[in-house]
């Protein structure tokens, strides 16, 4: 018999296995030696009483045992000699992508303007320390793509468009822990996560698939309105039929290449604003109700939104015990991200607070057709880094000060590696932002006591929040409307936007590539 049963415990119980055994037993009214096996299938925080609890969901077995997992790269074969698909990317789409290309006998060539995971740390050590931002490799452009060093929080809503513990189970198969099976809030971490990257590109390039880095797509080979071939800088244009764009939100040069052959594409609405660096210990202390963090508690999190005139504020990303680091894509820009280490320690908190921005708004800002928000993020990422003294050193502004419109004396500590400045945030901003973010820190503030406090830096600008521009497809074929074998995929074409909604779309769109493929043989 299997049952699934819930229990509490306290964090300092977490670990005492012949105390959950017995809770189960209880609960079960069954012997002790009778719980042949058990497994936690769900584990979640409960912070809302005076001391915070773990909550699980246990699947048990009475008088029978476990059934062995199957793993899930075991139906795999090589798939050197078959049909081939294109996928340009090598982040979270275009990996997962392949690899549902194997398993459904497609050979993938992954297409990789920047580097392998190992030499991509260089680049990010030039943009953390030098300054410099190499355009091909950096926090979003690399083997693994935006995903790589990022926080690794695996969430998402789109539980309807595809398998998540697939994804989940694909992640643990390549090294990630099994704790993101059952976690409510599964995290890996930037330093997790590059083997894990790793291990999947070995997985690809075992059974057949290619992995080609350095390749950076210029062209894609477009007559009579079908895909023939790309065309990769210093390489003889590849032949393809079918190939998967997976390109990133910040791959600003494909959105142009498209344009400038004809294919359709939209203005999307986004959001932009800043970062805000609280110290964890206060993030604790609000969310936990305790002076200081138990131990056995994680680095706690939170999440808050509220309304300006109809438009959304609210935290984006939000990095427990972790680092803001610099995101831009090439010289020039200020953009900042979060992320956080396994096993997020760091003595601060931070998020992206941001408002979304509409189509609509930008045209009244002056800012028209299909560049309208991209030329809009674009501006303000020059604007912040033009005040600066062009480095990758971000205009900064203490929380309380930034609401009063005055430049802070000095700031916080932080976790920012390039350092930060003390800037007139309230200025450099656009106006319609700043006001948005101020009155949402104000209400955000009476919700969640002490969140607007001197002590919290606001960090400029977060602003790849999701992708400025989507490329439309159809919705039964996933191919572009006007180009056959061109498949828009994954957070740059607008349909995912973190992680695992980003691997979910490149499993889809390997399927409809599938379809078109068996359909013409
Ligand atoms: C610092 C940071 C922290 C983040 N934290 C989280 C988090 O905790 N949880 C979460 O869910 N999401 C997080 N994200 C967002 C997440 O990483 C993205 O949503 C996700 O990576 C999108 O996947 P993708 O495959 O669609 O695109 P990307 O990951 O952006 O990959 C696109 C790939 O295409 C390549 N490419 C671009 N142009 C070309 C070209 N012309 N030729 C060849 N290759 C090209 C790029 O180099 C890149 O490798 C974070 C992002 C950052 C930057």
């Amino acid at each position: 018999m299997i049952k699934q049963i819930e229990i509490a415990v306290n964090p300092d119980q977490i670990d005492n296995t012949s105390l959950i055994l017995k809770k189960l037993s209880s609960k079960l009214n069954v012997a002790n030696e009778d719980i042949w096996d058990w497994k936690i299938a769900r584990r979640s925080i409960d912070a809302r009483g005076r001391r915070p609890l773990y909550r699980m969901k246990i699947d048990v077995y009475v008088e029978e045992h476990m059934p062995k997992a199957t793993l899930p790269l075991s139906t795999m074969s090589n798939v050197n000699s078959c049909p081939e698909v294109v996928i340009i990317g090598a982040g979270p789409a275009g990996y997962f992508a392949a690899i549902e290309a194997i398993q459904l006998g497609l050979k993938p060539i992954i297409l990789e303007r920047g580097k392998g995971v190992q030499e991509r740390r260089r680049d990010l050590k030039a943009i953390q320390q030098d300054g410099k931002v190499n355009p091909h490799s950096n926090y979003c452009f690399g083997e693994g793509g935006a995903g790589t060093y990022s926080d690794g929080k695996l969430y998402t809503r789109s539980h309807k468009r595809g398998n998540i513990q697939e994804i989940l189970e694909l992640l643990v198969a390549h090294g990630a822990s099994t704790d993101i099976l059952i976690d409510a809030h599964p995290h890996i971490g930037s330093n997790k996560l590059p083997k894990i990257i790793s291990a999947m590109r070995e997985t690809i390039e075992q059974y057949g698939g290619e992995v080609r880095f350095d390749h950076y797509v210029t062209d894609i080979i477009i007559e009579n309105n079908k895909v023939t071939g790309v065309q990769c800088e210093g390489h003889e244009v590849l032949p393809a039929t079918s190939v998967v764009l997976a390109t990133g939100h910040s791959a600003r040069d494909i959105y142009t290449l498209l344009d400038s052959k004809g294919v359709a594409m939209e203005a999307k609405d986004f959001a932009l604003g800043v970062r805000i660096e609280h110290p964890q210990g206060y993030i604790d202390s609000t969310q936990y109700n305790q002076e200081v963090r138990e131990d056995n508690l994680p680095a706690a999190a939170y999440r808050v939104a509220t309304q300006v005139d109809d438009n959304g504020v609210f935290s984006f990303c939000m990095c427990p015990g972790g680092l803001i680091v610099p995101a831009a894509t090439a010289p020039g820009e200020l953009v900042v991200n979060g992320m956080s280490l396994s096993r997020r320690d760091s003595p601060f908190a931070n998020s992206g607070f941001v408002t979304s921005i509409s189509v609509e708004e930008l045209a009244e800002h002056g800012y028209k057709g299909l560049y309208a928000t991209l030329d809009f993020q674009r501006d303000v990422e020059r604007t912040l880094f033009e005040a600066g003294d062009g480095s990758q050193k971000a205009p900064a502004q203490r929380a309380k000060d930034f609401v009063k419109g005055v430049v802070s004396p000095t700031l916080n500590d932080t976790s920012y590696i390039p350092g930060l400045w003390s800037a007139p945030m309230h200025e450099l901003l656009p106006e319609f932002v700043y006001k948005r973010l101020r009155l949402g820190l104000l209400q955000i503030d009476k919700k969640m006591k002490g969140y607007l406090t001197n002590d919290a830096n606001i960090v400029g600008t977060e602003s790849r929040t999701s992708s400025p521009i989507r490329i439309p497809r159809d919705k039964e074929t996933y191919q572009h409307p006007d180009i056959e074998g061109l498949y828009p995929c994954g957070e740059g074409a607008g349909y995912a936007g973190g992680i695992l909604s980003a691997a979910i779309d490149g499993r889809n769109v390997v399927r409809k590539v599938l379809q078109q493929v068996s359909e013409k043989s």
